[in-house]
């Protein structure tokens, strides 16, 4: 069932943190909300979640209406059947990671069966071994582990993650991004994912939802966010960006192609800056009236050298906002 929110608004004190929003989280996709600090993320995921009341509108799974501010209903987050991943990991430091996981088994009485349940997501997530652990014996990734075998365990309609990665080193970070995908996939789980780093948002989203100062700006496939925003802003906080008009002609730097002795449509530009990136080098040009660009190219090219480009028309994207 699809997760439905329809005209959610909410605000503190005066301040709009969330604009009313209509959205659907598809059933058995991998959804993020992408967007600057501030931007309404962890709002929105609070009030699916039941950990915040919504000041107007609707939340329902499928038919099931989990809140309703016409209708006078606000269902319990106990009662709302999500999993929860957080940022800080939220374990309970007195408690072993068996005991971490069983938690929400035994505190809702489903406890046929707890033991086999519980060793069934430890080994999920590879953690045998370490069922006897205290939190603090374990490694970061260890503990996001945990978090995540805990909030599974109780086969939730939706699993909620807000900035679940954000805690651990970048390497790790790599890792637990494929790993957490894997599992989110192998169990078909529907996954409503918030982070402010667009790297994180285009390599696990099936859709992303971007967001600036409380309001969605576009949804769509991770391509789709990245070969046609919508907005001058999702093209500028994702991927790097050329205008040929100020705001309205994107070319992507991965688009432009060296040309020598170019025709009369040739762009020609001054080799500013070059950083070398290991793959190839990233390539600052002075572009005169159209300002820097950034290029990429497999050679070094000397700061100061003169350049023409080639840029095929289809990948001028026109933003029409
Ligand atoms: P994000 O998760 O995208 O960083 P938040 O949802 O945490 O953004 O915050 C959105 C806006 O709402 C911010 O301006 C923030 O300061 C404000 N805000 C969030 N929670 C509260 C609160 N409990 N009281 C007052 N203001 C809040
Ligand atoms: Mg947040």
């Amino acid at each position: 069932m699809d997760l439905m929110i329809q005209g959610l608004e909410k605000s503190f004190n005066r301040v709009q943190a969330l604009h009313t929003t209509n959205l659907n989280i598809k059933q058995g996709r991998f959804t993020t909300l992408l967007g600057p600090s501030g931007c309404g993320k962890t709002t929105l995921l609070r009030m699916i979640a039941g950990l915040e009341t919504p000041d107007q509108g609707e939340l329902r799974l499928g038919d099931d209406i989990l809140f309703s501010s016409a209708k006078r209903i606000d269902r319990p987050t106990h009662r709302r059947n999500f999993g929860m991943v957080f940022q800080d990991f939220a374990l309970w430091p007195h408690m072993t990671v068996f005991e971490n996981i069983a938690f929400g088994l035994r505190a809702s009485g489903k406890t046929k069966e707890l033991k086999r349940v519980v060793q069934e997501a430890v080994d999920m997530v590879r953690l045998q071994g370490l069922e006897q652990r205290y939190p603090h014996q374990l490694s970061g990734g260890q503990q996001q582990r945990v978090a995540f075998a805990r909030a599974v365990v109780m086969k939730p309609q939706l699993v909620l993650f807000d900035e679940p990665l954000s805690a651990l080193d970048a390497m790790l970070r790599d890792e637990m991004r494929i790993e957490l995908t894997g599992l989110v996939r192998d169990i078909g789980l529907t996954a409503l994912y918030v982070t402010h780093d667009q790297v994180e948002a285009m390599s696990m989203s099936d859709e992303i939802v971007v967001m600036k100062a409380g309001q969605i700006l576009q949804k769509g496939t991770p391509e789709q966010i990245y070969n046609t925003p919508q907005h001058p802003f999702i093209a500028q906080f994702i991927g790097k960006s050329n205008w040929l008009v100020k705001d309205k002609l994107l070319i992507r730097p991965e688009q432009i192609q060296w040309v020598r002795n170019g025709s009369a449509d040739a762009y020609r530009g001054k080799v500013q800056s070059v950083s070398y990136l290991g793959d190839r080098y990233e390539i600052q040009l002075d572009m005169g009236s159209l300002g820097l660009w950034t290029a990429y190219d497999r050679e070094r090219k000397p700061t100061g050298e003169e350049v023409e480009m080639y840029i095929s028309r289809e990948d001028i994207h026109e933003i029409t906002d």
